[in-house]
């Protein structure tokens, strides 16, 4: 069995229903056959509940973060670890040995279907033993982390990754760009709209990030701020088709245009491909600081 006790690294018995550690006799359920670890939160229950199938698709290479990935994991090596796996990616499921944690029952459901193992687990107290994975992946998860348990979860991370290991994020970034800095001038509607529901309850800027990681020993071998000061026409949408628009006429024609552009899945895509392509550029000659993203890439001393 991959999985250790998570309160003392003790070794698991196999109950049937339960999974029984033999040092501290904490008893963890085995739900559906998934052990559970921690509490689910009821906030991501629901959210990701489909396996992502793609792995190299025109999609992913369409998406900045995601091509990151699909060009960084073309070399498959060892057990991979996915934090906050949500429903899995297929690209990840490549691994030799894939494994999931999460906090929903429904995303460890769809993940399982392709993952050699899935738990419900803290990102602060991991359930497995030192130096378990080559790789220990997220994306789109670090942000959702707060401030105070960061530390914690960067630890636990550095402490399962084999040395010598990769470990590679998309990590959401507190952008101090102007759409950024317009939208947080309304707290409330910050909120309510932009952090409050994806949960982005733990932003940094992308040189915090990176400030992060090196204090816990990661050594970097990429650091790159991206999503400078631009988002793709549906996220102009679904941050700013609300109160906002009476803020601003400028932001409110620009949703208005959006919004006639995502009536059509097609032409939805032709402008996104316009916004990746517009990104490539602006990731190279706007400020680091605006970065509402940040991919990164670190080791492990070997
Ligand atoms: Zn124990």
């Amino acid at each position: 069995m991959i999985f250790v006790c998570p309160s003392c690294r003790g070794k698991l018995i196999d109950e049937v229903e339960n999974l029984l550690c033999e040092d501290c006799l904490e008893r963890f359920p085995l739900v559906d056959g998934i052990p559970v670890f921690c509490e689910m939160d009821s906030f991501y229950e629901g959210k990701w509940t489909e396996p992502d199938e793609s792995a190299g698709s025109l999609r992913n290479w369409l998406v900045k973060k995601q091509r990151f990935f699909v060009r960084r994991l073309s070399v498959k090596e060892g057990r991979l670890l996915d934090l906050g796996c949500g429903g899995g990616w297929r690209l990840f499921a490549a691994s030799p040995m894939a494994v999931g944690i999460d906090v929903s029952r429904s995303s460890l459901a769809a993940a399982r279907s392709i993952y050699h193992r899935v738990a419900a687990a803290d990102l602060g107290q991991l359930p497995f033993p030192d130096e378990t994975f080559a790789l220990v992946v997220s994306s789109d998860v670090l942000g959702h982390v707060p401030l105070q348990a960061k530390d914690r979860v960067l630890a636990e991370m550095y402490r399962v990754l084999a040395r010598g290991g990769r470990t590679l994020h998309y990590v959401e970034a507190d952008g101090q760009d102007p759409v950024n800095r317009f939208g947080r001038r309304y707290p409330d509607l910050y909120e309510k709209y932009i952090t409050g529901p994806e949960g982005h309850i733990g932003l940094e800027t992308a040189g915090e990030t990176a400030a992060r990681f090196r204090r816990h020993g990661f050594v970097p071998a990429r650091e790159i701020p991206c999503y400078r000061g631009l988002l793709y026409v549906n996220r102009v949408v679904q941050y700013f088709d609300n109160e906002y628009r009476q803020k601003s006429r400028l932001l409110s024609a620009s949703v208005a245009v959006c919004g006639t552009l995502t009536r059509s899945k097609a032409i939805e895509n032709l402008a996104n491909v316009a916004v990746t392509l517009a990104m490539e550029v602006g990731d190279r000659i706007l400020p680091s600081g605006w970065a509402g993203g940040m991919l990164v890439e670190y080791r492990k001393e070997p």
